[in-house]
């Protein structure tokens, strides 16, 4: 079953809302890659702010609006990960030496 709707409920869509502003009042970096993410980009964009769900929507759509299950992450790193793809990249900032 597709999440593609419930992601477009207007309560969702509060919750998007409110969660990029709490990440950006901690400038909260990318889930995924671990680098800062471009809160000044205003749509969901290249390095802008994408709400990305730790369990995807597609195997766990009873947490799409768990505000627990929701991380912060580069629209482009949330895109490439897709939904239903593994958590690899959670635990692995390999760029954290440099
Ligand atoms: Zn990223």
């Amino acid at each position: 079953m597709s999440g593609n709707g419930l992601r477009s409920t207007r309560r969702h869509k509060q919750l998007r809302v409110q969660f990029r502003q709490a990440c950006e009042a901690e400038d909260r970096p990318c889930c995924i890659c671990g680098l800062p993410i471009a809160y000044d980009v205003p749509g969901a964009i290249g390095d802008g702010f994408a709400l990305d769900h730790y369990h995807p929507v597609s195997q766990r759509p009873d947490l799409v609006d768990d505000w627990a299950n929701f991380r912060a992450s580069h629209s482009r790193c949330n895109r490439a990960r897709g939904a239903g793809a593994p958590q690899a990249g959670l635990g692995t900032l390999s760029r954290k030496w440099l």
